[in-house]
């Protein structure tokens, strides 16, 4: 991942690039929306305007001929402004709820073609509230932004002008106030946009550590971990609080601002007026339609008040996304990527350096093969390169410098899906998804027939235990569903890998311990999916690395010795020595294990 360009956090930059990016594709859904907007402002104004013949005719000069085209009329108003109100709605929610889920689509997008290493990088809740939470805000704000410059703010333009038409003097003396106004609320905006970006920031950490926990329960319990975790997120919970309240409370600060300053117009107003009324230069009709007019745009100018507040706690929220939007894929396919050819599936690793975090090189200069349809095992101490080696044949990280090969072409110069397409990976944390056991297998190859999924899975030895699951092939596994035991995981896992029927297998074996019958199970499995395939195995087991035609013993970053079993032993190096020692542990368990059968 490289990181994003410097971008441009100014209001005026982020509201461009939203209207750029999310808001245009729906312009003409939001222009009728505008229409509608004007509807309920004008029939605003007019509920405004009838309130002078409702004095001055009705009240004052008491024509009662006036009384139902009056009343009519205040029908016909109202309904049209709840019809326009309605349509502005639906169209308002329609926009706001496409932006979230467009928006959703072009991120879930982006992120997957981001490297393996950023995942490791980047917290999970981080990622996930970007998708709830920052969205959310995201639409929030457009949607409030857009109605409170189509609804609120043509409706104070029209009742504004309905005011002036009145009495310019009485209009102006309203209006003088509230520019007053503006500095101070702009100011309270910038400080919610601050406050908003450090809640965000710690409402993913907050759901970073509540997803650890959960999924750790294990072993916060297993270690009586509670109280210090219940410390932890009580903390987080606590700091989120007080951020959430500083912003409510700075939001709430408009509120004393713009009712002063409401009260002071309309004192003024009352003032002014009623002395132009008692002594008789202004009729009573106008002066009820301008105070009524006046009454009414108080509502909509509060709303436009806290519009800055909400717009930028939406931009709070579009800041975050478009920084995740502007990373950059460290590892991509390049244009003129080709699709791979596979041959026989020889691997070769020429002069491999590599280091996840510079200057701590964990591949130094490595130069290996892997012999097309041969197993090869990878042993060597813990640390010392043996999954980094795997993680590098697929493109997971690429290369710092040297170049890996499949059948003499450069892994860099092919395409991800060819590339990846003619590997199988069984690594030691074996996934299954929330989904059906045939779901799961199909991983391997989806758009598999049954008859290939069944086939698969008695390959795996994994038939028998799954026609005994409650549902055989339809019972759900993974985190919701039926539990299965740490051998059953790994047999449908190779069934997973059999299924895809690539020519190359990347496998890292399971060090848990199984037991014998399960272990047998498994290595049955194993057995029958290298058939045929070049195999390159990180090997724990004894029985693994015997039968490789060829074993490279990785040390600290390099290779150290290759060879077969024989070949190693016979030179008494490290291999020699590892081999020793696990011999030795295995024959120590098998003793524990007969006597155990003895007693
Ligand atoms: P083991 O047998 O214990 O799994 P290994 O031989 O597979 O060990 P690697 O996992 O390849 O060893 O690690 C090689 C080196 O790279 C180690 O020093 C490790 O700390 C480091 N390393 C591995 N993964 C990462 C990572 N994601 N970020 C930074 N360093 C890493």
């Amino acid at each position: 991942m490289t990181d994003a360009p410097q971008q441009d956090n100014s209001t005026y930059a982020l509201v461009k690039r939203l209207v750029r990016e999310s808001v245009r594709p729906y312009l003409a859904w939001i222009a009728f929306a505008l229409v509608c907007m004007a509807c309920v402002a004008g029939a605003t104004a007019i509920s405004a305007l009838l309130m002078k013949p409702v004095i001055n005719d009705v009240f004052v000069a008491r024509t009662e001929s006036l009384l139902i085209p009056i009343a009519l009329a205040v029908i016909v108003t109202f309904a049209m402004k709840g019809i326009a109100n309605y349509g502005q709605s639906v169209l308002m929610s329609f926009v706001g709820q496409r932006i979230i889920t467009d928006t959703q689509h072009r991120l879930y997008a982006h992120l997957s073609t981001m490297e393996l290493g950023f995942f490791h990088r980047m917290p999970t809740g981080n990622l996930i509230s970007r998708f709830t939470i920052d969205i959310n805000m995201m639409r929030a704000a457009v949607s409030n932004a857009l109605t409170g410059i189509g609804k609120d703010f043509l409706t104070l333009i029209f009742l504004v002008g309905v005011m002036f038409q009145q009495d310019w003097v009485l209009a102006s003396i309203a209006f003088i106030i509230f520019p007053i106004a503006i500095l101070p609320i702009a100011r309270l905006g910038r400080r919610i946009r601050k406050v908003t970006v450090n809640t965000q920031e710690e409402l993913g950490q907050f759901t970073t550590l509540l997803e650890q926990t959960f999924q750790g329960a294990r072993v916060v319990k297993a270690y009586g971990m509670e109280d210090y975790e219940k410390k932890r997120v009580q903390e987080i919970a606590e700091r989120v609080f007080a951020l959430v309240f500083k912003s409510s409370r700075i939001r709430s600060m408009a509120s004393p601002i713009m009712e002063t300053l409401g009260g002071v117009a309309v004192a003024l107003v009352i003032f002014y007026g009623g002395s132009r009324v008692i002594n008789q230069s202004m009729d009573p009709g106008s002066f009820f339609a301008f105070i009524t007019a006046l009454l009414l745009a108080y509502e909509p100018m509060k709303r436009l008040a806290n519009l800055n507040a909400s717009l930028q706690e939406g931009l709070a929220g579009a800041q975050r996304l478009f920084v995740l939007l502007d990373m950059k894929p460290e590892i991509q396919e390049k244009l003129a990527a080709r699709p791979m050819v596979i041959a026989g599936g020889g691997l070769e690793m020429e002069n491999v350096h590599f280091s996840y975090l510079p200057d701590q090189p964990a591949i130094d200069g490595i130069s290996l093969s892997v012999p097309a349809g041969k197993l090869v095992a990878l042993v060597g101490p813990s640390g010392a390169g043996k999954s980094t080696i795997l993680n590098l044949i697929p493109r997971f990280y690429d290369v710092n410098a040297g170049r890996i090969t499949i059948d003499e072409t450069d892994v860099r110069d092919v395409t991800f899906d060819s590339l990846r397409g003619c590997i199988a990976l069984v690594s030691q944390e074996i996934t299954l998804f929330d989904d059906t056991v045939r779901a799961n297998i199909a991983y391997g190859r989806p758009g598999a027939s049954e008859d290939e999924i069944i086939a698969a899975a008695k390959y795996a030895a994994a038939h028998d235990f799954i026609m005994d699951m409650p549902n055989g092939y339809d019972t759900y596994v993974g985190e919701r569903g039926t539990k299965v035991s740490g051998g059953q995981r790994q047999r449908l896992a190779i069934a997973r890998a059999m299924l895809k029927n690539a020519p190359i297998l990347l496998l890292d074996e399971a060090t848990s311990a199984l037991d014998t019958e399960s272990e047998r199970h498994v290595q049955a499995a194993l057995k029958k999916l290298m058939k045929g395939r070049t195999t390159l195995v990180i090997a724990h087991r004894l029985s693994t690395v015997m039968d490789a035609d060829l074993i490279h013993v990785i040390d600290d970053g390099k290779l150290s010795e290759s060879g077969t079993h024989a070949e190693l032993l016979a030179k008494n190096g490290i291999y020699a020595r590892l081999y020793q020692l696990q011999f030795s542990d295995q024959q120590m368990a098998k003793q524990a294990r007969l006597q155990a059968a003895g007693e």
